[in-house]
């Protein structure tokens, strides 16, 4: 693993940088660490879409995606580096990321030409939201036991059964989504992956609110709700294989332990800074040092591991129980920053509101980090992976 950029690299690295530093102006720069993860209120809307119309002239909407489909081509490694210098350098996000970074890649690998030319080029602006329809109330961890049924009628299937925790959903206008097709066959055999039209009649979307006390994810129930078989994914019955690879693409996401470095260092700087407010409980709680200390180590180990990992794709293998140590321990990592925030600022971190106020932010991360574990894999099930793929352990 070569932790220094190659010189071209370095020239991309550089590039990338200067293009932010000229385009990003500090109405639409997220604020910084922990007050940027939840300020929500500048990455929607008007205030990104100029933002957005740079990166589409560049192709950098779409940077992993190829050239013939409108991306930049750029590889894993080029990936990493633009990745990591949008999220060092607080750029807006850019939305889209189901569509950019899971629906399309995987529409790329087996979608029909006429699939592709369907669906690929409007994503490529940016505004198109897609939802996952994958977990169900019974199928989360084991999801090959998914039990909504897709049975064909004439030149459609027909959908009958419900998905849960759908993130975005009520803004989608596409889903991605397994159903079973064979009842009979073995449970991975007899699943279909279709491509559905959230505005088609029979779809009910329940908002689920969350502990921060808004709709991230929702209820989608399907009745009777027919799904042309031109939105039919690959072969029908080998569903399972194409959303193994979706999933794939999700937990290769590389950006979040570049923020997490950064929340770390925003938050000794903060502490600093208010070591005399009263809002600072670090004068009087010595301890709360090492803690701090520790969260800044551990987050340079996040970042190591997914350089392991981005290493590995640079050399063409494919990252397996590796991905899941980085996940693992990203995730749970997050959770012992929240808490370590919520001891700094003491009894102000019980306070919630809307303004962007420290306190509120902190409150905000720690509830939110709860999520961070189950989502995109539980710790536990990454866990069995490290154990049976990793260390080599007889599956219990
Ligand atoms: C914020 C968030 C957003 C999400 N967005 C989406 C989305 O957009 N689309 C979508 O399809 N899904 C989404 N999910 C759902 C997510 O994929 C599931 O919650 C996750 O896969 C776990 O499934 P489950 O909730 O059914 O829990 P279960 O699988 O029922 O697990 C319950 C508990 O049992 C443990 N467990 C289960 N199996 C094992 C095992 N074999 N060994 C040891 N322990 C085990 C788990 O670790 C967990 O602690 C989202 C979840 C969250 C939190």
């Amino acid at each position: 693993m070569e932790f220094r950029d190659a010189p071209e690299e370095a020239a991309f690295r550089a590039e990338v940088r200067s293009f932010i530093e000229q385009e990003v102006d500090d109405t639409v720069r997220r604020r910084p660490g922990i007050w940027g993860s939840f300020d929500t209120s500048r990455d929607a809307g008007r205030s990104t879409k100029g933002w957005r119309k740079k990166l589409a002239d560049r192709a950098w909407i779409a940077p992993a995606w190829p050239k013939e489909y409108g991306g930049a081509g750029m590889t894993i490694m080029q990936q990493f580096i633009f990745n990591e210098e949008m999220s060092l350098c607080r750029a807006p996000r850019t939305g889209g990321g189901i569509a950019l970074g899971m629906a399309g890649p995987t529409i790329m690998l087996y979608g029909t030409d006429e699939q592709k030319q369907r669906l690929l080029p409007p994503i490529l602006s940016g505004d198109q939201v897609w939802c996952q329809g994958f977990s169900e109330p019974e199928s989360g961890s084991d999801l090959a036991s998914l039990q909504t049924r897709a049975v064909r009628d004439g030149d459609d299937y027909v959908l009958n059964g419900q998905k849960i925790w759908t993130s975005v959903a009520q803004h989608a206008q596409w889903m991605v989504l397994m159903a079973r097709t064979d009842p009979d066959a073995p449970k991975h055999k007899g699943i279909s992956y279709f491509i559905l039209d959230m505005k088609t009649p029979g779809i009910t979307i329940r908002p689920l609110i969350n502990l921060l006390g808004s709709a991230g994810f929702n209820e989608v129930f399907f009745e009777d709700v027919r799904v042309p078989k031109e939105n039919l994914l690959g072969e029908e019955n080998r569903g399972w294989y194409i959303g193994t690879t979706t999933l794939d693409f999700e937990r290769s996401n590389i950006a979040s332990t570049t923020q997490l470095v950064l929340t770390v260092g925003d938050l000794v700087e903060w502490a600093r800074e208010h070591i005399d407010s009263p809002e600072c409980t670090l004068a009087r709680n010595p301890g709360l040092r090492y803690e701090l200390a520790d969260r800044a180590v551990e987050a340079e180990v996040a970042r190591l591991m997914s350089y392991r990992v981005i290493s590995m794709q640079n050399n063409g293998l494919i990252p397996n129980h590796e991905a899941s140590v980085a996940k693992l321990y990203s995730s749970e990592l997050e959770q012992r920053i929240a808490v370590t925030a919520m001891k700094t600022v003491g009894l102000y971190g019980q306070l919630i509101g809307d303004e962007a106020t420290l306190s509120n932010s902190m409150a905000r991360m720690y509830l939110y980090a709860v999520a961070v574990t189950i989502g995109g894999g539980t710790s536990e099930i990454q866990r069995n992976i490290i154990a049976m793929r990793g260390l080599g352990m007889p599956r219990e």
